[in-house]
């Protein structure tokens, strides 16, 4: 038997360990069984959100029925930690008479130890092949052989490796058994949370495919005028699907070249931003395997770490509860916690506002989105925060400080989405929107707090800690 651990690639398309079983299987006469380890208090540990679990969970419900139908058993274990993932998938292994272990690697300092432990502490072959990213992670390097430290370069190396090697998207195995029976993993009834992620990000099989292929036809030509506005639905939101390996960065790759004719390769082409956006995904996850510290709360410009971050528990809970007093800020902080999810453009406004304007560490929201996003994924969110908080892979210097006041006014220029997530400001005319206090205190209102900072003092304190460690 041959066996495939899933983890963080929960699908069957262009999934290079399941093809590897499946063929192996084949010429050896065989039969794949497939794993996915819950460990509960390891992700809990990694800030993992309560409803990222669950859509991973319910999807793995999903993925076990169609395995199933191919002939693959799909085997749950559970343990704490990672450390103990060895043992259990040895006795995996030994019970069930497994052959060979296949998995798509991991590029988490963590994971990757977690591998290492389970290849030197099986007694079958460990086939680790990679399959996260479209070219593999570590593989787009500069002239020196070093990891490229800001994006455009990058880019460019990227898009020329991507022309020389193409990319190809595994199919789907077919049957490799009779159908099998399947128990799904009986879930407890789902929170309101929980059960509007699961409502907004289907986990039928099928249904990131059918997400990808909608943005495509409708909305990837104007993806560069709007992806900037929170209030349409601009952006592909696939986040979700791509971090959980539902769908492959080379599915996506794949459906554009189809509904373009041909891949875009340089800025101005349609298509281009959006595709650009990926290989912002390949960026981060390219430099995560690089420079193993960002898997440890370290910052990728080393000598920030002497930058005097403020600790203020009240401050930051009024940034993680959006009651800051800037109403763009609040309106995505309580999007954020009603949905799980954050539009882009957001994610760049609060993380400046908590870094630049609270003065408060990255790290702490680093770990607060981890704790909320269903889309958390530890590469594209230290790149982002790291990005913001001017500690990061950035070509940008650290006295880029986004104004939470003319960032509203420019991308939410009506007030559509403030007004969706700030009821209290509903009756604000369009003109005070972004500035509402005045307008509120004439007409005695009082819900909404004053803004929590003087935004030009706090750009000129925050560009001051850092000229302190010139
Ligand atoms: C502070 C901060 C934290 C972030 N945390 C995460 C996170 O935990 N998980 C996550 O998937 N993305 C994160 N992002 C990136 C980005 O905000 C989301 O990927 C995006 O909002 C998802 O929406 P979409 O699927 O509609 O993206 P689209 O705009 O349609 O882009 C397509 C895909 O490209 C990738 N992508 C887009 N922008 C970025 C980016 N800046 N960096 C890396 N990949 C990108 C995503 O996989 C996305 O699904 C973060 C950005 C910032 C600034």
């Amino acid at each position: 038997m041959q066996l495939v651990w899933f983890r963080q690639d929960l699908r069957l398309v262009d999934h290079p360990a399941l093809s590897a079983a499946v063929r192996q299987a084949r010429q050896q006469n065989q039969t794949v069984e497939a794993v996915f380890i819950i460990s509960r208090a390891q992700w809990r540990r990694h800030q993992m959100a309560q409803v990222r679990e669950r859509f991973l969970l319910a999807r793995l419900n999903e993925l076990g029925a169609v395995l199933a139908e191919l002939g693959i058993r799909l085997h749950r274990l559970e343990v704490d930690w990672f450390d103990e993932v060895p043992a259990a998938l040895a006795a995996l292994v030994q019970a069930r008479g497994a052959r060979a272990l296949h998995a798509i690697s991991a590029i988490e300092v963590d994971e990757r130890r977690r591998d290492a432990a389970v290849s030197r502490q099986l007694s079958v072959p460990c086939h680790f092949v990679p399959g996260c990213c479209v070219l593999p992670p570590g593989s787009v390097l500069t002239g020196k052989g070093e990891a490229f430290k800001v994006f455009t370069p990058f880019s460019r190396a990227w898009l020329k490796a991507l022309a020389a090697q193409g990319s190809t998207v595994l199919p789907p195995p077919g049957p490799v058994a009779a159908p099998l029976g399947w128990q799904p993993m009986s879930l407890p009834r789902p929170t309101a949370l929980e059960a509007r992620v699961l409502a907004d990000w289907p986990v039928v099989e099928g249904a990131a495919e059918a997400r990808l292929t909608q943005f495509l036809e409708r909305a990837v030509l104007d993806y560069e005028s709007q992806r900037d506005l929170p209030a349409r639905e601009g952006t592909a939101r696939l986040s979700a699907y791509l971090a959980a390996g539902i769908l492959s960065p080379r599915q996506c790759l794949a459906a554009l070249q189809q509904r373009l004719g041909r891949l875009p390769f340089s800025r101005g082409e349609p298509g281009f931003a959006w595709l650009n956006e990926l290989i912002w995904r390949e960026f981060y996850r390219h430099l995560l395997v690089l420079e193993p510290r960002l898997s440890m709360d370290q910052p990728f410009q080393l000598h920030t770490r002497a930058l005097a971050w403020r600790q203020d528990e009240a401050a930051f809970a009024a940034w993680c509860q959006g009651r800051t007093g800037y109403p763009i800020v609040d309106a995505a902080m309580r999007c954020l916690n009603q949905t799980g999810w954050m539009h882009n453009r957001l994610r760049m406004i609060v993380a400046s506002f908590l870094t630049k304007d609270l003065h408060l560490s990255w790290r702490q929201g680093e770990d607060y989105f981890m704790s909320r996003l269903v889309d958390g994924d530890l590469a594209a969110n230290n790149g982002g925060w790291q990005w913001a908080a001017g500690t990061g892979a950035d070509a940008a210097p650290y006295f880029r400080v986004f104004n939470p006041t003319t960032q509203g006014q420019r991308f939410d220029p009506k007030g559509d989405f403030i007004r969706r997530w700030l009821p209290e400001l509903a009756a604000v005319p369009d003109a005070y929107l972004h500035t509402p206090h005045d307008w509120l205190r004439i007409k005695g209102l009082r819900d909404y707090p004053a803004p929590m900072v003087d935004h030009a003092l706090a750009r000129q304190q925050a560009i001051a800690m850092f000229q302190q460690l010139e």
